[in-house]
């Protein structure tokens, strides 16, 4: 099949190109290079099955594909705060263009949603049909009521124009080439440690997080969109719940650091705590994450050690 992915310079796009190409697939990348970099996806280039495209999902494109993952749009809290009316831009229009696109050439099409969605869940762990609690006017909002507001497209061009739509909400995922000024707390933890310099925890680090290694996250997304049964959204991600003191501790343990943990102030409607309940993707996909968070960390502090 021809593949497209939104956003495939990226962290997790250049893992899924690199899969769709290992399972014979021809891949259109596309990205506008934000977050994303070419870096991510040299090794890719002298495949013939592999195609780049440089361009931005605000605007239409016309190609002819079989299958669209859309992944277009900066994840990172830094970087999506950097210009707040472009990230809804991305969410929102790239959904339109991509759902236009998928609708004139008849293909399958997958969107990366977010547990953001869920905002500062009052419900945990969090299950698909809990609604949320978001705020819609906070820094934050410009992500969070994108992703949402993607979703209903999402819903609203299947049911109306009967687009075939597959929708997963992404928890937190970390891994290789993710980039050093990222500024995920994953990434952000293990650069900090192998630099010698302070962790910073913001607020008193008792906020917890699920972390999925990025190859199952990847194996995720191709068996949402291999199947028949269930358009979602379906949760993915890894239930192991940590708090951040946890994971600072864990990546100082890992890396056999000096460094020493500092505190800064919390930002605006950071969520208090995130765990997605994964009974529907272990269910439907037959799926559930292999990778712990030892061995991911493991994985991303090697892959760190070659660039820092
Ligand atoms: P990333 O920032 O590494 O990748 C995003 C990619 O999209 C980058 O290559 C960037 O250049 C590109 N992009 C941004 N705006 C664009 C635009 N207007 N036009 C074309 N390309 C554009 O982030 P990631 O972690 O790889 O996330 C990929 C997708 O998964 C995103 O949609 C994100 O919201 C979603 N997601 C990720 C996580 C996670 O923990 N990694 C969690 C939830 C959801
Ligand atoms: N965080 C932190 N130190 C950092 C970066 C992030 O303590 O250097 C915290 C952040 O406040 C949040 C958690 O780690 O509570 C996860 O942050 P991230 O930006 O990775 O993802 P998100 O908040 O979108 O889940």
């Amino acid at each position: 099949m021809r593949c497209l992915v939104t956003g495939g310079a990226g962290f997790l796009g250049s893992h899924l190109c690199e899969r769709l190409l290992n399972d014979g697939h021809e891949v259109l990348c596309l990205d506008n290079y934000f977050t994303g970099r070419l870096q991510n996806i040299a090794h890719l280039r002298d495949n013939r099955n592999f195609e780049l495209i440089r361009h931005d999902v605000t605007e239409p494109i016309l190609l002819e594909v079989d299958r669209i993952f859309n992944l277009a749009c900066p994840a990172s809290p830094v970087h999506y705060q950097f210009n707040p009316v472009k990230t809804i831009k991305t969410s929102v229009m790239g959904a339109i263009n991509m759902l236009g696109l998928a609708k004139r050439v008849h293909a399958r099409i997958l969107q990366a949603s977010t547990s953001e969605v869920y905002g500062d869940p009052a419900v945990h762990p969090q299950k698909e049909d809990y609604w949320g609690n978001v705020n819609p006017i906070g820094i934050r909002s410009c992500y969070d009521e994108g992703k949402r507001v993607a979703e209903t497209l999402f819903m609203d061009y299947h049911r109306q124009n009967k687009v075939d739509i597959r929708i997963v909400r992404i928890f937190n995922t970390y891994g290789p080439r993710m980039l050093m000024n990222d500024g995920r707390v994953v990434s952000n933890f293990i650069v900090q440690a192998l630099k010698g310099e302070d962790l910073t925890i913001y607020g008193d680090g008792s906020q917890t997080r699920s972390f999925c290694y990025v190859d199952d996250m990847v194996e995720a997304f191709v068996r949402m969109m291999d199947q028949d049964e269930i358009i979602g959204p379906v949760n993915v991600g890894n239930p192991g719940e940590f708090t951040m003191l946890e994971l600072a501790h864990a990546v100082l343990d890992q890396t056999g650091s000096k460094s020493k943990i500092v505190y800064q102030p919390l930002p605006g409607d950071d969520p208090k705590m995130r765990r997605p309940d994964i009974s529907l993707a272990k269910k439907a996909l037959g799926w559930e994450p292999k990778v712990n968070l030892f061995d991911g960390l493991q994985k991303t502090i090697e892959y760190f050690k070659t660039i820092v």
